[in-house]
């Protein structure tokens, strides 16, 4: 079995290599480690393997890890969907929450993000794919969303994530890097969360300046609390051999 040292090195080779693919600098695509489900002393190999930015989808489980592993100059993203009963631990918690598509939501993060913290720094997710997801806002209704959170004093606004459902074609990043770049000058946008263990290389291809990876550096996820992934079918019971 590979080392999760092994496999951060190996889906380095792929973003540097689909970088230079599409005439980019590797170095202007951000590694994301989404280790949701996982347990913290993976996160921790993670780390000692060189891994600074973590995203987690439940933000209850997220704190928990935090506490556990303390580890210095981590850059914490919650890429989950946020309910309302969550935004305090979230706004005292995380450095990023990736998954903001509401007002109200966005509200209550600046009202409760301490002053003592930096701002919190935030995406608006998109949703590309139709009626295929609840998350996210329409693309016609990003910009009307993004002008309601620039002036929260405690959020910073950088950008755009979406989450194509699997398969998606191209036209759909193209889609959403055509309404990022068309917004990036004026409100300053600097980043774009797009692509997963599967599709990284499209999403960089179409201008991802940060990727979700999961799967290609845990492995497979155990199923735990409220995941978003579907259950897997009941294992085979094994005979007694
Ligand atoms: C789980 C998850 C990922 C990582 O997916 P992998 O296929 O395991 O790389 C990325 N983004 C979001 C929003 C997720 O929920």
């Amino acid at each position: 079995m590979r080392s999760i040292h092994d496999n951060l090195q190996a889906v380095r080779s792929r973003i540097a290599r689909a970088a230079a693919a599409a005439g980019r600098e590797a170095g202007n695509v951000t590694l994301l480690a989404v280790s949701k489900t996982q347990p913290a002393p993976l996160l921790a190999q993670a780390f000692a393997a060189g891994q600074r930015a973590f995203g987690e989808n439940y933000v209850q489980e997220a704190a928990e890890k935090m506490d556990a592993l303390r580890l210095p100059g981590v850059e914490w993203h919650l890429i989950g969907p946020l309910q309302s009963n969550k935004t305090r631990l979230a706004a005292a918690r995380f450095d990023w929450v990736q998954t903001l598509d509401s007002e109200k939501i966005a509200r209550r993060l600046s009202g409760q993000r301490s002053g003592s913290l930096p701002p919190l720094n935030v995406l608006i997710q998109v949703n590309v794919s139709g009626e295929a997801s609840k998350s996210g806002v329409a693309p016609a209704e990003v910009l009307l969303l993004a002008k309601a959170i620039k002036p929260l004093p405690r959020l910073r606004l950088r950008g755009l994530m979406a989450i194509p459902e699997p398969g998606a074609d191209a036209a759909r990043y193209q889609e959403l890097k055509g309404l990022y770049d068309g917004l990036k000058d004026e409100l300053r946008f600097d980043t774009l969360s797009l692509g997963m263990s599967d599709d990284l290389e499209l999403a960089i291809a179409c201008g991802a300046t940060m990727v979700r990876i999961g799967t290609a550096i845990f492995g497979a996820r155990a199923r735990s609390r409220g995941n978003d992934v579907p259950p897997a079918p009941p294992l085979p019971v094994k005979d007694a051999a």
